[in-house]
C-alpha cells in the first residue's frame, strides 16, 4: 500500500514517520502527477487559507476534488478537515469541499489556542484517545451521510463519511498509531 501526503506546507514529515512505523510506503503529493498509484491521501495541517492557495499555485485543487470524488480515500487532520469540508463560516477560502459539513476556525479562542485532553474515542477501542489540538477548527453542522466519530460539548472533532476522514486534532503528534491505522483498515485497499 502507498499514501500519499500533501507536502505543500505543514505537518508532512510527522504522518510520514507516522506511516513508516505502520510498515506504510509513502510518497510527497506536489503535482497532480503524484496521485498516481496511491491508495489514499493525507492532507495535514498547518493553515488552510495558505494551503487553500498553493492548492491553487500548484495546480492541486482540481484533481485533488475529482480524485475524492472518483473515491480516492483522503484523511484530512486540522487544516486538512477545513479543506474537506464543503461550508466554512464567514469564509470564501479555497477548499475541496468534498465533505457535507461546516466548519468553524480558530473555533477555541485564544486561551485554549492548543490543548489536550484524553477523550473516549468508540470507534478505536476501549481505550481513551489522547488528542491534541493547534489552534483547532471543529464540524459545527454535518448533513445526514456524516457519521461522528467524537464530539465534545456540542463540537464534532472527528467524523467519516464516504471515502473521507476528519479530524481536527493532530494524530501524528502522538505515539499512538490508532487513528492512521483506522484509516489504513477502514478506508484504504491493501
Ligand atoms: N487554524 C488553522 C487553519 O485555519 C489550522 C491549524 C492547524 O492545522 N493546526 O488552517
Amino acid at each position: 500500500m502507498r499514501i500519499g501526503i500533501l507536502a505543500l506546507q505543514g505537518a508532512v514529515r510527522e504522518h510520514r514517520n507516522m506511516l513508516l512505523r505502520l510498515g506504510v510506503e509513502t510518497t510527497d503529493v506536489l503535482n497532480p502527477g503524484d496521485l498516481n498509484g496511491i491508495d489514499g491521501l493525507i492532507l495535514p495541517g498547518g493553515e488552510s487559507t495558505t494551503m487553500g492557495k498553493l492548492l491553487v499555485r500548484y495546480d492541486l485543487l482540481n484533481p485533488l476534488s475529482e480524485a475524492g470524488r472518483k473515491g480516492l480515500p483522503i484523511f484530512g487532520t486540522c487544516t486538512g478537515l477545513i479543506l474537506l469540508s464543503k461550508h466554512i463560516n464567514n469564509s470564501d477560502q479555497q477548499r475541496l469541499g468534498l465533505m457535507d459539513t461546516c466548519v468553524e476556525r480558530n473555533a477555541f479562542g485564544r486561551q485554549a489556542d492548543s490543548f489536550e485532553a484524553d477523550m473516549p474515542i468508540p470507534a478505536l477501542g476501549d481505550e481513551p484517545y489522547h488528542t491534541v489540538f493547534i489552534r483547532a477548527p471543529y464540524i459545527c453542522r454535518a448533513e445526514q451521510g456524516v457519521e461522528v466519530l467524537l464530539s465534545y460539548e456540542g463540537k464534532i472533532l472527528f467524523a467519516r463519511q464516504d471515502n473521507f476522514l476528519a479530524a481536527a486534532f493532530h494524530p501524528e503528534l502522538t505515539d499512538d498509531v490508532r487513528v492512521h491505522q483506522y484509516f489504513l483498515s477502514y478506508f484504504c485497499r491493501s
